[in-house]
């Protein structure tokens, strides 16, 4: 897993991503969100970690501009700015969770959990990719206005890789928007289903080409 961590006080980021690194999770770390906004634009990154008083801006107006840019990752707001009614602010801005300085990294690591096992879809609004419309919220595909009917677990892995089209998405991603925390992932379930994916795709002749990125996960191109 790898998660943004946007974080002024050195010492802070320096023990949260040392802490994280234990539980196999890789921290990219900023203190400004201009390079944060830029990083997202290079990476893919599970969840962000957004501090609120920071040396460029408020943290949290970061969040709706992250999201205009069609990037829907979890956001968690870490802040020492934790009085009801600033977090009321955080989540109404769109963050998917609020957690108050200090807390435990245990806490951070269930919240994460938490946003993780959300599927990404209930946020999120339509997709336009090839010749598909994707509605995340009523779990459904149309291609040129006709439905296309897809198992459930088929239709989240493409409606992961089509909000992050051109993108590589890691395989921990995937495995995220498809299975709960709790379920045991077959190693090859993730390729089974977008072999059957690829299948039903290219029948349907939506216009798109899931590419496999071996080793790291797959990516979604309009031809
Ligand atoms: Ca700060």
């Amino acid at each position: 897993m790898r998660l943004l961590l946007i974080e002024d006080e050195r010492e802070l980021a320096a023990a949260l991503s040392g802490a994280l690194s234990k539980h196999g999770i890789v921290t990219d770390h900023t203190m400004y969100l201009a390079d944060a906004f830029e990083l997202t634009r290079q990476n893919s990154y599970d969840a962000i970690l957004l501090d609120r008083r920071l040396p460029d801006g408020e943290g949290l107006t970061f969040i709706p501009m992250l999201r205009r840019a069609g990037t829907y990752t979890p956001i968690i707001v870490l802040t020492a700015r934790n009085e009801p009614l600033e977090r009321v602010e955080g989540l109404d801005v769109g963050a998917d969770d609020y957690l108050g300085k200090p807390f435990l990294v245990d806490e951070l690591m269930a919240r994460l959990r938490a946003v993780l096992r959300r599927p990404p879809s209930l946020t999120e609004l339509k997709i336009t990719v090839g010749r598909m419309l994707i509605d995340p919220l009523h779990l459904s595909v149309t291609v040129e206005s006709t439905p296309l009917d897809l198992p459930r677990r088929e239709l989240l892995v493409l409606a992961a890789l089509a909000k992050r089209k051109d993108k590589t998405v890691l395989r921990s991603t995937l495995e995220a928007a498809v299975y709960n925390y709790e379920e045991e992932i077959q190693s090859n379930a993730l390729d089974a289903h977008i072999s059957r994916l690829r299948k039903r795709l290219l029948d349907a002749g939506a216009g798109v080409a899931v590419h496999n990125i071996r080793g790291v996960g797959y990516l979604l191109k309009e031809e």
